[in-house]
């Protein structure tokens, strides 16, 4: 049975990188074909600098899977 994510509503899509406390996990999921990936907090951190909101980041989130420009970055955990 694959890993369920939960979407931490309190500090996801919305809202900001800075804000996003240690230990989330940051999941980038493509909207046109589905794919998940984790993302990592510091690589981020260093790839958008001065850019701390999630849904900007998100816009720029290539999917590795299908190449669209079109996805969602998610705060939360995985659930077992
Ligand atoms: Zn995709």
């Amino acid at each position: 049975m694959p890993r369920r994510f939960i979407h931490h509503h309190g500090c996801g899509q919305g809202g900001y990188l800075h804000t996003t406390p240690y230990g989330v996990v940051l999941l980038a999921r493509c909207r046109s074909c589905g794919a998940e990936r984790e993302m990592d907090r510091e690589a981020l951190d260093k790839a958008y600098v001065g850019m701390k909101d999630l849904s900007d980041i998100a816009a720029r989130l290539r999917c590795t899977s299908c190449g669209e420009k079109n996805g969602d970055l998610l705060a939360g955990y995985w659930a077992d």
